[in-house]
């Protein structure tokens, strides 16, 4: 009887074709997930992975309640075909544990046709051997302990317990996009909603020392080393802002600062994406919080790029957003008190509506292609990585 690990895809199930792929993938990012533990070993299949392991359960089932695709596990054992071994092996895993529990229920399925014992049969039979040797009654309504056995083609299965998953698509389904990360609150959410959804991501976070200082980049980093419970390894490229924010301080009218300071953030990413094969750009935005996320700002931020923007939270209320941070742990990191390139100088009167023609005229003052160029020549990258435990 080996220690097992059923792992079920949920979602997964309907993708039709691209179900091999999934199943791949999920099994990589398993194993690099439990690389870290010894005796592991991961054995996908059509229906179920398969974990065999020998110790560390609860750290094993930490790190599977993080990995996107899984929709759910169950902790169990594995048996051969030979019914007489099944009925005693159950039976002895059901007396080692029928202390914690009054009542049971059994529930069988069998997806091997073949085997010579019918669903009907193996639960009679099984519950008048439990109900001879333990103190064990059966209740069908509100069982304390579910003994699930499942009659597979090459093995059997005994479990007791099964545990939710994240749910999801596997990390890598979705290909790559480059998130924008400002070290508030909304960013790091998003990246997390992207990588459930099975997106990779790379960071990108726009700096303007002297106007920000060192702190920013190590919530920046902060931020990330919790994202890599989800992604393990993260690119971060970090690119300075300063002259471009000083340019736009300038030469634009004050209430058009923060739409040009958006258009060259989409600007600079949509060139780094280009470069780093990231299929679109995703921002933390969220419709209506302030002024540069209105539909009409957000046409006009749109604009300088051909790229999709995925905005993960555009429907999401601050609330929702907060609670969500909390529960992922990034908000602790998010609300310490360091200023980023936005909030320096946050003007009194941002627009809403921004026009598109004046937002153009003000661009023609300044070489602002020459600044980007040099911004991007000069950007800084940082990988960050799961520690490891
Ligand atoms: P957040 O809480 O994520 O900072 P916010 O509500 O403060 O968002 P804005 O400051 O308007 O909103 O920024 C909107 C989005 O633009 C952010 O969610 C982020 O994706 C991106 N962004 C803003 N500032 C930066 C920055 N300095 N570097 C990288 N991305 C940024
Ligand atoms: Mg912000």
């Amino acid at each position: 009887m080996k220690n097992v690990i059923i792992v079920r895809y949920g979602e997964l199930s309907t993708k039709g074709k691209n179900k091999k792929d999934f199943i791949r993938l999920l099994a990589k990012n398993i194993t690099a997930s439990l690389k870290g533990i010894e005796d592991i070993v991961v054995r996908p299949s059509f229906d179920h992975t398969y974990i065999y392991y020998q110790d560390h359960l609860d750290e094993i089932i930490d790190i599977l309640k993080d990995i996107s695709g899984i929709h759910s596990f169950s902790l169990g054992y594995e048996l051969s075909l030979d019914y007489e071994e099944i009925k005693q092996e159950i039976t002895k895993k059901v007396l080692e544990i029928s202390p914690h529990y009054s009542t049971f229920k059994i529930f069988v399925k069998r997806a091997n046709k073949a085997f010579p014992y019918n669903s009907d049969f193996i639960t009679r039979d099984l519950a008048s051997l439990i109900l001879k040797n333990s103190p064990l009654k059966v209740d069908v309504h509100q069982p304390s302990l579910e003994i699930k056995i499942e009659i597979r083609m090459e093995n059997s299965y005994l479990y007791f317990q099964t545990i939710k998953g994240a749910g999801g698509y596997p990390l890598g389904v979705g290909g790559k996009v480059l998130m924008m990360l400002s070290g508030g609150i909304d960013s790091p959410v998003a990246a997390y909603l992207l990588m459930k959804r099975g997106v990779n991501i790379e960071a990108i976070h726009f700096a303007s020392p002297p106007y920000t200082n060192s702190g920013v980049i190590l919530k920046i980093k902060d931020l990330l080393t919790i994202l890599t419970k989800y992604q393990p390894r993260i690119k971060l490229h970090i690119v300075r802002f300063t002259e471009l924010q000083d340019a736009i301080y300038s030469h634009a009218d004050e209430s058009y600062v923060i739409t040009l300071m958006r258009r060259m953030m989409f600007r600079l990413a949509s060139k780094i994406a280009k470069k780093t094969h990231a299929l679109g750009i995703a921002s933390g935005e969220s419709i209506g919080q302030v002024a540069s996320q209105t539909l009409d700002s957000l046409g006009v931020i749109n604009e300088v790029t051909n790229l999709p923007i995925i905005r993960p939270l555009i429907t999401y209320d601050k609330e929702e957003i907060i609670k969500l941070s909390k529960r992922i742990q990034t908000y602790d990191i998010s609300i310490r008190p360091y200023e980023d390139c936005c909030t320096i100088f946050t003007p009194k009167n941002p627009k809403t509506k921004p026009s598109i023609d004046k937002t153009k005229y003000y661009e023609t003052l300044f070489n602002y292609q020459e600044l980007i160029d040099k911004a991007i020549l000069e950007e800084e990258i940082i990988y960050l990585s799961r520690e490891e435990d």
